[in-house]
């Protein structure tokens, strides 16, 4: 037993044994870790990465040839026309805002079809009154719920048969909800659909926590703009902060001017001094992602064999980096991610109390002891303060570092029982 982390003997000899069935699952992760390894080192080679790109730029940002061989990687990375990826989205949420303005005008219809949206997008939208929200300006917005985790085939035929549908938004990841999250095969066969019925929609990928969870990604099947966050995935837990939007050029450029300026676009945008750790990010980004599946993985095993429930199962195949826990018991989550604190180098010592997040509508209790503040790369944990007390747990830097920490978590739950 370690003297400062105090895990039992009984939860690493059932850490070993859950080692041993999951093996052939770490396996096949190591397989899309080489993949997304060779995508992301063609793509610095073919760009000829250098020093110089780490050079930042200040003031306006004009000529940022560093910025602009990062946006180039991301381009090839994704297989899109163009790239937009900037300290300047301050989180997903925002890279997903200014997406959703830059590409709805008044009297345009939005339809999700993944349900309601992420909580914090409900006040962009205007599901929740907002006097700066798309709903102020005239936008109209409807959504679809999903059936038996897939889509809703027949009603989404029946809208955007019925009017004239300017954007459709797929969230892939579930967000704080109890559905599954969607496969890239299903994003590919709902794409087909749709463009088969109308060719002119937009499709908008929320990609928040899938990238490099498998060897394909949203562009690839059909999606014309993908979106997500550099303090989950693909900063690889070196980016302090940002966002990206790829896909078709025009779409790309409409959000860039959104973003900054009408006129001036793309074209400025200081990088201020972090366009290494924005390479270095992305290109640790697939074993970061492949260490924060592996946790998962080991999560939802161990915590099975506890006789909790979970989703995904170990053996599930995966979309997204997020395990849940459902707890079923409003204590044993909160000492969960009390447990989860405690094991983090970072803030070790501080205990997370559930709080009134803005943008999100119950308490919520957050784990997070981190380098990148609010980085959920990192091995964190949350969860609203509702029935059924369902953890979201995602991250680790590393395998072992995540390992560590969900044991820690488990002793907190068993010390206290
Ligand atoms: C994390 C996340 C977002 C954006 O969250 P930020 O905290 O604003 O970066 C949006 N959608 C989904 C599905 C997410 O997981």
């Amino acid at each position: 037993m370690d003297n400062t982390l105090k895990i039992s003997d009984n939860l690493i000899a059932l850490a070993r044994s859950t080692e041993e069935k999951i093996k052939p699952i770490l396996n096949k992760i190591n397989d899309i870790e080489e993949f997304n390894s060779m995508k992301v080192l063609s793509a610095f080679i073919n760009n000829k990465i250098s020093t110089e790109h780490f050079n930042g730029s200040t003031g306006y940002g004009y000529g940022d040839i560093g910025r602009e061989a990062i946006e180039n990687v991301y381009k090839d990375i994704f297989k899109a026309e163009k790239a937009l990826v900037r300290s300047q989205f301050i989180s997903g949420t925002h890279a997903l805002t200014v997406a959703l303005f830059a590409l709805l005008r008044p009297n345009d219809t939005l339809l999700s079809i993944t349900g309601t949206p992420y909580d914090t997008l409900h006040e962009v939208i205007g599901i929740k009154d907002n006097p700066s929200s798309l709903k102020s300006y005239g936008i109209n917005y409807e959504e679809i719920d999903l059936i038996n985790n897939d889509f809703d085939y027949e009603k989404i035929k029946e809208v955007i048969t019925s009017q004239k549908i300017k954007v459709i938004e797929i969230q892939r990841s579930k967000g704080y909800s109890t559905r599954k999250s969607i496969s890239i095969d299903k994003v590919k066969e709902v794409i087909k659909f749709i463009k088969n019925i109308d060719n002119e929609i937009i499709i908008m990928i929320d990609n928040c926590y899938c990238e490099f969870v498998t060897k394909i990604e949203p562009i690839e099947v059909g999606a014309d703009i993908v979106v997500g966050s550099l303090i989950k995935n693909l900063g690889g837990g070196i980016a302090p902060n940002g966002g990206y939007i790829v896909g078709k050029e025009t779409l790309v450029n409409l959000a860039a001017e959104r973003l900054t300026v009408p006129g001036e676009g793309i074209e400025v945008g200081p990088t201020l001094g972090i366009n290494k750790q924005i390479l270095q990010g992305i290109f640790l980004a697939p074993s970061v992602v492949a260490s924060a599946l592996k946790t998962a993985v080991f999560t939802s095993k161990i915590l099975e064999e506890k006789g909790y429930k979970v989703e995904p199962k170990y053996n599930e195949e995966r979309v997204d980096i997020v395990q849940n826990i459902i707890f079923e018991d409003e204590n044993k989550l909160i000492k969960y991610c009390e447990g989860i604190q405690n094991a983090s180098p970072i803030d070790s010592f501080a205990t997370p109390y559930p709080w009134d997040m803005p943008g999100y509508d119950d308490k919520v209790i957050m784990a997070a002891g981190c380098f990148t503040s609010g980085s959920s790369i990192e091995l964190s944990c949350d969860g609203p303060l509702r029935y059924p007390y369902i953890a979201y747990q995602q991250g680790a830097l590393t395998y072992q570092y995540g390992k560590i920490g969900v044991l820690k978590a488990l002793s907190n739950i068993e010390n206290n029982n």
